[in-house]
């Protein structure tokens, strides 16, 4: 049974949405250990492990800043930490989540050049690059990029937009948005050298909401000392400061501490190369699942396939909205709504975290037993494409 669940109804809900993701019972066991007291001495020795065993998930050797926030305050501190009023950060619009932090920057006092795109691919490497070359006096300060945009199910090429600002030989920052990739995706914060990566608990770490995160390189940090947009709760000084002793400057949130030390060990223990093929092979499983449905899929680039969300369009005239409320009502199943401009349009399929073969077939199994409920107009066959997937590709 669910926690709260205005009509009673047998069975496990399948939260198939992309993020919160499932969370797994060690995680939630983890939890429910007494709180300690967070200036003793034993929190400093648990701190100061943390801080070490999350680094590899974003790989990098550099420091990890933790808040507690959702995904959205770790956005504002990658923004106020290194930027000062009126510098232009160059952003581009992969969806609903790349705008959302567009009209944060906006909110700031920052000035975003925006690249906009048709919300079916990942970003524009291209248009990147010429943005950066045609800058001479490098008044752009940074580039702002979703790794996996969550809205569509694309996932922008990091490598390709680094490579970009290095053929530019352009001292822009580089900040990068992995809150629904991070530990399901592969991610190389310090080979790609990006500058601030920006993450959340929710995801691919599969944690319930609360936690946020900014890695931080050394370009970033002396960015941060001259950087002039007001911060307090963000700032980064006084957290590495006490970071430095495993201890927090403010009260952390440290139930939801236990539970990432908990989740990283999984990580760590299942191997993050096999956590990637996972989702890799679950992305595709459901992608051959929604192409014998006869829908399309909304990422038009293969290039760009998610490996941890499937956006899937609905025929003309069709919602899915109503598709979404039969599939919750008849089977007790959530699945993630069209965002902003998509509103409707299409529906999303979660496959991220902690999530196996039986589960991703189950999902399917909901969604096209929906598709007839709702009288959504498909062939059948979608769930007999996964298995002949899955089951020939151990
Ligand atoms: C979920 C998400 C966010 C917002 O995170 P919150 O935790 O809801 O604040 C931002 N960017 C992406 C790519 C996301 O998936």
């Amino acid at each position: 049974m669910a926690y709260f669940q205005s009509k009673p109804i047998a069975g496990r809900h399948f939260l198939q949405i992309p993020g919160p993701s499932n969370v797994p019972d060690r995680v939630l066991r983890a939890m429910d250990n007494p709180t300690m007291d967070h200036r003793g001495p034993d929190f400093g020795l648990f701190g100061k492990q943390l801080l070490e065993k999350v680094k590899p998930v974003f790989g990098t050797k550099g420091p990890v800043i933790i808040y507690p926030a959702s995904g959205t305050g770790a956005w504002e501190a990658a923004l106020v930490n290194t930027l000062s009023p009126g510098d232009t950060v160059l952003m581009c619009e992969t969806g609903q989540f790349a705008s959302l932090w567009q009209e944060m920057a906006q909110r700031l006092g920052l000035k975003p050049v925006f690249i906009e795109t048709d919300w079916r691919r990942g970003a524009d490497v291209e248009s990147i690059g010429e943005r950066l070359r045609a800058d001479k006096g490098h008044s752009i300060k940074a580039v702002a990029v979703v790794h996996n945009e969550t809205s569509t199910g694309a996932t922008s090429r990091i490598d390709e937009v680094r490579a970009a600002m290095d053929a530019a030989s352009h001292p822009a920052l580089l900040l990068v948005d992995t809150i629904s990739s991070l530990g399901s995706v592969e991610y190389k914060h310090d080979e790609w050298r990006v500058d601030v990566t920006v993450s959340g608990s929710q995801k691919g770490l599969m944690l319930p909401p609360g936690l946020s995160f900014n890695a931080v390189s050394d370009k970033a940090l002396k960015a941060s000392e001259t950087a002039k947009l007001p911060r307090s709760f963000w700032d980064w000084k006084p957290m590495l400061a006490s970071n430095a002793t495993g201890y927090f400057p403010y009260t952390p949130a440290t139930n939801m501490l236990y539970a990432l030390d908990t989740a990283l060990d999984m990580l760590h223990e299942e191997g993050l190369e096999n956590v990637f093929a996972r989702h890799e092979r679950h992305g595709e499983a459901t992608r051959r699942a929604v192409r014998a449905w006869g829908l399309e899929i909304q990422c038009e680039d293969p290039r760009h396939y998610s490996p941890v969300l499937t956006a899937v369009r609905l025929p003309e005239g069709h919602s899915a909205n109503a598709l979404r409320a039969a599939i919750l009502e008849r089977f007790n199943m959530s699945l993630g709504n069209g965002l902003g401009r998509l509103n409707d349009r299409v529906f999303r399929i979660g496959h991220l975290g902690d999530i196996g073969d039986l589960q991703v077939l189950g999902t399917l199994t909901g969604v096209e037993m929906g598709l007839r409920v709702a009288g959504v107009p498909h062939k059948s066959g979608g769930v007999q494409a996964a298995m002949d997937y899955l089951a020939g590709n151990a």
